[in-house]
């Protein structure tokens, strides 16, 4: 039997050269061009700051995570103000502020001066390069609260000089999980207010890391096929209850798709699983000091046990959105993760904050990725549309600039004397199958995506500011599946729809929030408005996003002062 198969596969390849030689002889390249073919390549780099690594150039303190070595004199586990420290100079030619500065990892999200104590997972560079004849597109997503396309030192425009021209990377869209468990990318989380809180040497790491994984990404592109699913909680229960507003924000409405883009190699083989859903990466709250990516983690983990290959998480628009047991907490709030009790018992409305509650949320938003993935449709790919256009606009937020006048956020380009601070950045629009992509440079509130008309709150005419309602954006995405890369590629805080837009005042000790006229109802204050770059980003956005899809500006009272 074994022989005859032999013979077999002998004949069989003899015949097929034979075939092969004339047909190369009787078809000319230039006649019958080899088909363009729909490639992916995955790559994931771990950018932890913790232990020896061999592309780490900066200090190790003596718990094992990345910054200025210190005597801690109190024992109390970070860098207190008179506490002898190594000051290393390499922070300091990065970034001259930095001199006599405490450059360590501060985690960035929630109060200053949480510095990091150890690890407990990974943060990533997870990127995906999709590829289609001289296109190649390089997604990336990154653990991290908020990256920059242009900032003083490190972001985008510095990453780009690290990659290869030869690789023809057209596009590089750096898209960040909002992750409040990871280190200063920013500057607002250091030592105090005025304190810059990011680790120059740490951002170059993790720049050179980001180019890492494009290349990697790059140079091991297959050819694949393209597979899109979405799921919500009503056919997915265990992504039920999860998402909630700070403080009970109203109006009561959310981003409650969860979508995936599954790429598979020969014999079906899993590539890569993009999951795209929209809440903040904050389940560890403000009292953990180990470094960690939060339920991202446990997503991708599972993802990557049961279908193979790498699993990419993305926050699409999140803004004023928390992941459950944050601050809205109601006593009828969902306990219950992946078959367990997590009970509230702080005052009786918060759950303990564990790494096991955080990863049983992981573990169930991973079994939506599988509903999602089994009812997943197959789309051809024959090309990949990118769209892009400028979004320019001053900054009007006191804070913000007060801030990058300190040199503590180094998040644009300081203005020449008595010019305006400028929020300059993209918006791109992708189109693949029937797959199309939209990002946002900040926190995109759900409204403002769904549409301000049909979502806007009801509950408080007294609060409408009147400023025209910005176009709905979703609307406008004419493929059947609509993802959305958050926090792309900047983070200019929230994006807050004008009509429900109350700026805050500012004094010597930092912004107030402005107060709802429907506080009396036991409506929050306007807490995003503080963490907002400008009051006219979400009808600058929602325009610039309409009018790539439409293919012209809308005419709307919202986009007139939109270029
Ligand atoms: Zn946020």
């Amino acid at each position: 039997m074994r022989h005859f198969f032999e013979e077999v596969s002998v004949v069989l390849s003899s015949f097929l050269s034979a075939f092969l030689i004339i047909a190369l002889a009787a078809a000319p390249v230039y006649f019958n061009p080899p088909k363009i073919q729909f490639k992916v390549g995955v790559s994931k780099i771990a950018i932890t700051p913790f232990g020896p690594h061999t592309d780490w150039d900066g200090t190790i303190t003596a718990s094992g995570v990345w910054g200025e070595p210190f005597t801690d004199q109190n024992n109390n586990g970070r860098w207190d103000k008179g506490e002898p420290f190594e000051d290393d100079p390499g922070n300091t030619a990065i970034d001259a502020d930095s001199k006599d500065k405490y450059d360590g990892i501060y985690l960035a999200g929630f109060g200053d001066n949480r510095l990091a104590t150890g690890k407990r997972d990974d943060y990533w560079a997870r990127a995906i390069v999709l590829e289609y004849g001289q296109t190649r597109l390089a997604v990336v997503s990154i653990d991290v609260l908020g990256y920059y396309s242009k900032a003083s030192y490190y972001g985008l425009e510095e990453i780009q000089k690290l990659i290869d021209p030869r690789l023809g990377i057209t596009d590089i869209l750096i898209t960040s999980t909002h992750n409040h468990e990871a280190p200063d990318t920013i500057g607002a989380w250091g030592l105090n207010t005025l304190s810059d809180g990011k680790y120059p040497r740490y951002l170059k790491f993790i720049d050179r890391q980001i180019a890492k994984a494009i290349t990697e990404a790059a140079r091991s592109t297959e050819i694949a096929r393209m597979k899109l699913g979405s799921t919500d909680p009503k056919l997915s229960p265990s992504i039920a209850g999860m998402q909630t507003r700070t403080h009970g924000r109203p109006p009561p409405v959310f981003d409650e798709e969860l979508r995936v883009m599954q790429f598979t190699g020969a014999r079906g083989r899993t590539i890569a699983t993009l999951i795209n859903w929209n809440t903040h990466p904050e389940s560890m709250e403000d009292e953990n000091t180990l470094m960690t990516s939060d339920f991202p983690h446990a997503v991708r983990e599972m993802v990557e046990k049961r279908l193979g290959g790498t699993a990419v998480y993305i926050s699409g628009d999140i803004g004023a959105v928390e992941i459950i047991g944050d601050s809205n907490n109601k006593s009828g709030d969902r306990t219950r993760f992946d078959g367990k009790e997590f009970p509230l018992i702080k005052r009786g409305v918060r759950p303990a904050f564990t790494f096991e509650r955080t990863d049983a949320i992981g573990r169930d938003v991973a079994k939506a990725v599988f509903d999602a993935i089994s009812r997943a449709e197959w789309s051809a790919v024959s090309g990949i549309e990118i769209k892009k256009a400028p979004l320019r606009l001053p900054m009007d937020n006191q804070g913000y600039m007060f801030l990058l006048s300190k040199g503590v956020l180094d998040t644009g380009r300081k203005p020449a004397e008595g010019q305006p601070y400028l929020i300059e950045t993209w918006v791109y629009a992708v189109t693949l199958g029937d797959a199309q992509i939209i990002t946002t440079p900040g926190e995109l509130f759900p409204e403002v995506f769904y549409g301000v008309e049909a979502t806007r709150r009801r509950d408080c005419p007294e609060a409408d500011t009147q400023r025209p309602i910005e176009p709905g954006v979703r609307e406008r995405m004419n493929k059947k599946y609509k993802f959305v890369l958050g926090l792309c590629p900047d983070e200019f805080g929230y994006i807050v729809p004008g009509y429900d837009f109350l700026a805050p005042s500012f004094d010597l000790s930092g912004p107030r929030k402005a107060k709802d006229p429907c506080k009396s109802k036991g409506i929050p204050d306007h807490y995003h408005e503080t963490n907002s770059a400008s009051s006219q980003l979400a009808p600058a956005w929602a325009c610039i996003a309409a009018s790539l899809l439409d293919g012209k500006m809308p005419e709307m009272e919202a986009c007139r002062s939109v270029k």
